[in-house]
């Protein structure tokens, strides 16, 4: 008989819970509208609804022309090596590197998955709550056990939590700033986490794939700028750029044998990325002037909505949120809301079915690990002021009713 059961490290690899979510959102909001004329506001979403700058997209198209269609030189094309060696020079603060210590990838999500691979059985850890992908797609993937560091309940730090995980895995995940939370760590923050590492000999997993989104003139601090040989950073051009198809990404160490490594599991899955988008990433970051302009009007918009739901929010009574300092996310925690009489896996998701009836979808706190199970994830990424506001008055109605 044919089998169909394959390596466990492919078969424990679980659907993201957020596309699962969107699917019932799919499938409920005909039926929603029909009955009450009203649409579904979905701040479930981690996509972005701004398009890509036109010089970006101007430049991919200029590098088709130029015939840059041959395959990519192994671990990423010159040019955008050296666009990126600058960025982290001029935006990151990070000296002495080279374009020896960068590999180009497809997305963060390449570069993160590159990274867990080489813990492959080993333990690994991180903050929870933490990016349900983590949990769901890398860890299984990596066959790693993730032992969860909790955050406190208002997103603070407790370091003797996080220096007992630290302790025991090989690879701790940071990521700042932080999907679920939209916690920005502070530049002590990240300097103690990545020493208490260096003190165990653990490699620290830097992911920031929203460093340019933060507000009120708050900035992101990256490790890449400390001289250690434990850290690596994953980025991405997703979010900064609108940019989430194109799946652009490198990461950065200052351990040369892991980019070399890195540089062969890369060219064994994809053999390089797509040559001519190296060739518009590199315009991406190079054209300063252009990136300024695409920048600013973005996080003038984010800084709208962000102010908008956390302001809708912050006014239901009961409601426990801390305003985030970056990211496109808020993470609330609705635990008031859930009568006691409910419980186990219905807990997890009380609020959330009550709100999805009223459509309004969000992702429930469950998908980002052991912790924060109240919580209910949102997400202003793809939701506009307006449908911000229609999406809180309509919380308020469902939760007061
Ligand atoms: N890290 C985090 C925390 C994310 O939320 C995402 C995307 N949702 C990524 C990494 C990866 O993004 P990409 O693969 O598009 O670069």
């Amino acid at each position: 008989m044919l089998r169909n059961n394959f390596h466990p490290a492919m078969e424990n690899i679980k659907l993201s819970p957020i596309v699962s979510i969107s699917e019932e959102v799919r499938s409920k909001e005909n039926l929603f509208k029909n009955a009450t004329g009203k649409d579904f506001i979905k701040f479930q979403r981690g996509e972005i609804d701004f398009a890509t700058p036109a010089y970006i997209v101007d430049a991919a198209k200029n590098a088709m022309d130029e015939g840059k269609t041959k395959y990519p030189k192994s671990g990423g094309e010159q040019v955008f090596k050296e666009a990126i060696l600058r960025k982290l020079e001029r935006f990151n603060k990070a000296e002495g590197l080279t374009t020896d210590n960068i590999i180009v990838t497809y997305g963060g999500q390449e570069a993160l998955e590159l990274v867990f691979k080489l813990f492959h059985g080993e333990k690994t850890g991180g903050f929870a709550p933490v990016w349900s992908c983590i949990i769901e797609n890398m860890v299984p993937y990596a066959e790693t056990n993730f032992i969860q560091a909790p955050l406190g309940k208002d997103f603070s730090v407790d370091f003797d939590k996080v220096e007992e995980v630290i302790k025991e895995v090989s690879l701790f995940y940071l990521n700042t700033p932080q999907n679920p939370t939209g916690k920005l760590f502070t530049k002590e923050e990240v300097v103690k986490i990545a020493e208490l590492c260096a003190k165990y000999d653990t490699f620290l997993l830097s992911d920031e794939a929203y460093e340019r989104i933060t507000y009120d003139g708050k900035s992101h601090f990256s490790p890449v700028s400390l001289m250690l040989e434990n850290t690596i950073s994953a980025f991405t051009l997703s979010k900064t750029y609108s940019m989430t198809g194109w799946r652009l990404g490198y990461l950065v160490t200052r351990n040369k044998h892991i980019t070399e490594l890195a540089k062969l599991t890369d060219y064994t899955q994809t053999a390089g990325v797509t040559t001519f988008l190296q060739y518009a990433g590199a315009e991406a970051l190079n054209n300063v002037e252009e990136e300024k302009k695409a920048v600013t009007a973005m996080l003038k918009e984010y800084s709208l909505r962000r102010e908008a739901l956390y302001n809708g929010l912050k006014e239901i009574d009961g409601l426990e949120i801390t305003k985030p300092d970056g990211a496109l996310y808020m993470f609330p925690d609705f635990s008031a809301f859930i009568p006691e009489s409910i419980k186990g896996r219905q807990r997890e998701v009380y609020v959330y079915n009550q709100l999805m009836e009223n459509g309004v979808a969000v992702v429930y706190g469950s998908c980002f690990g052991e912790y924060f199970t109240g919580n209910l994830r949102f997400s202003f990424s793809g939701v506009n002021v307006d449908q911000i506001n229609r999406g809180v008055a309509r919380i308020r109605e469902t939760l007061q009713r």
